[in-house]
């Protein structure tokens, strides 16, 4: 199993809470720095109900596993006013919170195919590092 665009889309639009959603207090130029790091998809801009039941603007921007499948993870980047000013905030979602089970047997482990899922969600998590 993958997530797609379409599976995650009552999240991405706001219809529903993310299961996941954890706050990051970085700095502007840090949260940058992490986006520009990370194997991301971006989004236009959508929708963010927050953990205080707010409905944000925000942009996604999407984990992609190993061949480019989302893995139903991210980080929405947003501002909020409070008290006259607008504060950037920038929160990581998940749909789940992934436990991993490796099923690769130690030959194929050896030749560099890990496979692997979530024993919560299903999402297929194998990782090919023969090449
Ligand atoms: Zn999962």
């Amino acid at each position: 199993m993958r997530y797609t665009l379409e599976s995650m889309d009552p999240y991405l639009s706001g219809v529903k809470e993310w299961p996941v959603i954890k706050e990051l207090r970085r700095s502007i130029p840090d949260s940058l720095q992490l986006l520009i790091g990370v194997n991301v998809r971006a989004t236009s801009v959508r929708w963010l109900l927050d953990n205080e039941g707010h409905l944000n603007q925000c942009r996604y921007f999407l984990l992609e596993g190993q061949g480019g499948g989302l893995t139903g993870e991210g980080y929405a980047l947003f501002s909020r006013w409070h008290q006259g000013q607008s504060h950037v905030r920038l929160v990581q979602v998940a749909i789940c919170d992934h436990k991993v089970k490796s099923t690769s047997t130690r030959d194929e482990c050896m030749h560099g195919w890990h496979k692997s899922h979530c024993t919560k969600c299903g999402l297929d998590m194998s990782v090919d590092s023969s090449g």
